[in-house]
């Protein structure tokens, strides 16, 4: 019998959710999961699965989210807050919430008495699965210090960047930015490529040990789009969020976004629209399309 003082609550089991809970759990954690969609085809083996998020709020001190976005990891926190009865004391967002929303929820939650550490995560579906992740965390010293030996079994490179809340969350803002921002250039650089008569085999291996690589030439386009397969895990939805999210922050201070509000709205906005439920590595066909 688990005994439920000792559960780590893990809400939001999908691309990502799903394989950290699973790595959480074989690290020795037992955990108690909840996912809106069905918690026990989701949930790891062991895991004890809670039929809402108060059940989580009730058995968990510590309680990880991984949603699919700022709103819904907020109105989850607020849940957690309200449930009667409950003893989470530490929220950790995993979610791509943005740096205002992150700054939200921490100020709605140290109210009722809950630290809250904002650790949005970098790799993809692919790391979430080897435990390669980047973790992009920003809470007190002493908040990373308790956290730390449960976020190394998620994410190998997690980083302590800031103590301030949303901190982590700009880290990882930036980051989609950079990565967008490679994987339309490539897209580009691969169309005129192709009218060049170049293979794109030939483009990867040269690129790769040349001063145009990027993590599209060394990750993406080998592993997912010169096999065809386009199963990145990471949804066209999720990376257009993440860049308005970028876009909004920057405005709000009066940050320069010049090529960050072009990439949103002449790209990913435009693949959003057009192909709602693709994988972001799909920008590649969409690109070639466009270009005819
Ligand atoms: P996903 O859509 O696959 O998973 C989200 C899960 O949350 C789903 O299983 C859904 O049922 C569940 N959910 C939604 N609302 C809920 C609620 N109210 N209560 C409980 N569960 C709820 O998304 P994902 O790809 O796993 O991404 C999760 C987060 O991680 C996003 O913020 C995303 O931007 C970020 N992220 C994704 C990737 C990637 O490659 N997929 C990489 C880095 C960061």
């Amino acid at each position: 019998m688990v005994m439920t003082e000792q559960l780590l609550g893990f809400i939001g089991l999908g691309n990502m959710g799903g394989p950290m809970a699973a790595n959480l759990s074989a690290a020795g954690n037992a955990l108690i999961c909840y996912d809106a969609t069905g918690s026990a085809e989701r949930a790891p083996n062991g895991a004890v699965h809670a039929t809402d998020v108060a059940e989580v709020a009730q058995k968990a001190a510590i309680v990880f989210l991984c949603l699919p976005d700022g709103p819904i990891a907020n109105t989850v926190s607020g849940e957690l807050m309200s449930a009667p009865g409950r003893i989470v004391e530490v929220v950790v967002d995993n979610t791509t919430s943005g740096a205002s929303e992150a700054r939200a929820t921490h100020e709605m939650l140290s109210e009722a008495g809950i630290a809250y550490a904002d650790a949005p995560v970098s790799g993809g579906a692919s790391g979430a699965r080897a435990g390669t992740l980047a973790m992009m965390v920003a809470a007190p010293a002493d908040l990373f210090s308790r956290l730390e030996p449960l976020l190394r079994p998620m994410a190998k490179n997690a980083r302590h960047v800031g103590t301030e809340p949303g901190q982590g969350m700009a880290m990882k803002l930036l980051n989609n930015f950079l990565s967008g921002m490679a994987m339309a250039a490539t897209s580009e650089a691969m169309a005129f490529g192709a009218r060049q008569g170049l293979d794109m085999a030939t483009i990867i291996d040269t690129v790769s040990v040349s001063s145009g690589t990027n993590t599209a030439i060394t990750d993406k386009f080998p592993n997912r789009i010169l096999s065809e397969s386009f199963d990145s895990g990471f949804a066209t939805r999720l990376m257009t969020k993440d860049l308005r999210l970028y876009v909004d922050s920057c405005k709000e201070l009066d940050a320069p976004c010049l090529l960050s509000e072009t990439l949103l709205d002449q790209v990913w906005g435009q693949m959003l629209a057009e192909k709602p439920a693709s994988d972001f590595t799909e920008i590649y066909p969409f690109t070639l399309m466009r270009d005819k």
